[in-house]
């Protein structure tokens, strides 16, 4: 995997770029102006893992809330912001972390140049960026349509607006929901910019073909080395952005929380609930505070020989189930038990490794 070498820039006590970890982040689905159900939401993301939240501003009222949300959020805030230039000024002096705004639809120049010396004078950065659904009529007449040309042009004026201004603290995206094209925008920006980017499939859709949506485009950039902060979009609760962020991260190596459970695909040789256990497991132990593989197999004939590497596991046969480490059975037990039983060689397995 490449490096990615890009610009640092900090967001609240978070830096993004540079080689640094890549940072997830999601966004609130509650009102902003809904101070208690949007912290609420913002303290679960975090508890999952979420290092950076955005918040849509539609209002003056939702941008007034910005302070008491800031005040107890236990993460840095972004506020997303579109065309309207008061709103970006009142999210900075309530204390907002980053804002997301393109300087393009502010428009007028005297109030680009005050947003951008109100957020330098804060050391908040800003993050531009152009979206397919967005695309000016002049760069969509100029290349005929939304094409990764088109997209980086319409970031690189936005960039340009703010560079005039003399301001460098930036984070950049191109997003689309189709993935070749995300990709293909991303490859050619990378290659322009050295700003930290922010990366993601847009309007990726549910659950299910939303993460897989996301998986391949956020998945294949990353492992070209482009890309400092992931949000996976879903038509889903925000968690569930953070959790898919980081079996993403985890798939390619690049970082991991807690638990990972391996479980085989089951076949004729299978007596077991390997779906059910698996599922049972990854939740039971979703906090666990250190890095552990947990493997689950269908029978203990090829299961530990073939989930050797993982540090604890689990397989059934006709009637009882084997507990092995790297392979070699430690312990039997039955069905009933099997759960309980990996809990305590979980609870050796941490006593052992958090020395
Ligand atoms: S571990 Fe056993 S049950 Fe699972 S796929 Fe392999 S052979 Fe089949």
């Amino acid at each position: 995997m490449m490096g990615r070498g890009t610009k640092v820039v900090k967001v609240g006590n978070v830096e993004i770029g540079g080689e640094n970890p890549v940072r997830v982040q999601s966004m609130t689905k509650t009102p902003t102006v809904d101070v208690k159900s949007t912290l609420r939401q913002i303290r679960m993301l975090a508890k999952k893992g979420c290092e950076l939240v955005r918040l849509g501003i539609p209002d003056k009222d939702s941008a007034l809330a910005l302070g008491k949300i800031k005040k107890k959020s236990p993460i840095p805030i972004i506020a997303d912001i579109h065309f309207d230039y008061r709103l970006a000024l009142i999210a900075l002096e309530q204390g907002v972390d980053k804002l997301r705004l393109n300087p393009g639809n502010i428009k007028n120049p005297k109030h680009i140049s005050l947003i951008a010396r109100e957020a330098k004078a804060r050391g908040v950065p800003i993050r531009v960026g152009s979206n397919a659904g967005s695309l000016s009529r002049e760069i969509l007449e100029k290349y005929g349509g939304v094409t990764p040309e088109a997209l980086v042009e319409s970031a690189l004026n936005e960039i340009k607006l703010l560079e005039e201004n003399d301001f460098t603290d930036i984070v950049v995206s191109v997003k689309a929901s189709s993935v070749p094209l995300t990709i293909q925008a991303y490859r050619l920006l990378s290659s322009q910019v050295k700003y930290p980017l922010h990366i993601g499939i847009t309007e990726a859709g549910i659950l299910v073909p939303g993460s897989v949506r996301s998986a391949i485009g956020i998945g294949i950039l990353l492992y070209e080395g482009i890309g400092d902060t992931i949000r996976v979009s879903l038509s889903a609760s925000p968690d569930k952005e953070v959790e898919v962020a980081y079996y993403i991260l985890e798939s390619l190596e690049l970082r991991r929380r807690g638990i990972k459970v391996i479980s085989c695909p089951m076949c004729a040789r299978s007596h077991f609930p390997v779906e059910k256990v698996a599922k049972e497991i990854e939740k039971k132990f979703k906090d666990f505070p250190l890095n552990v593989t947990i493997a689950v197999m269908g029978c203990e004939v090829n299961g530990p020989g073939e989930a050797k590497w993982a540090d604890i596991g689990i397989a059934g046969s006709n009637n009882r189930v084997i507990i092995f480490r790297y392979g070699k059975i430690v312990k039997e037990t039955t069905w009933e038990k099997a759960v309980l039983e990996l809990e305590k060689e979980l609870e050796k397995w941490k006593e052992v490794n958090s020395n």
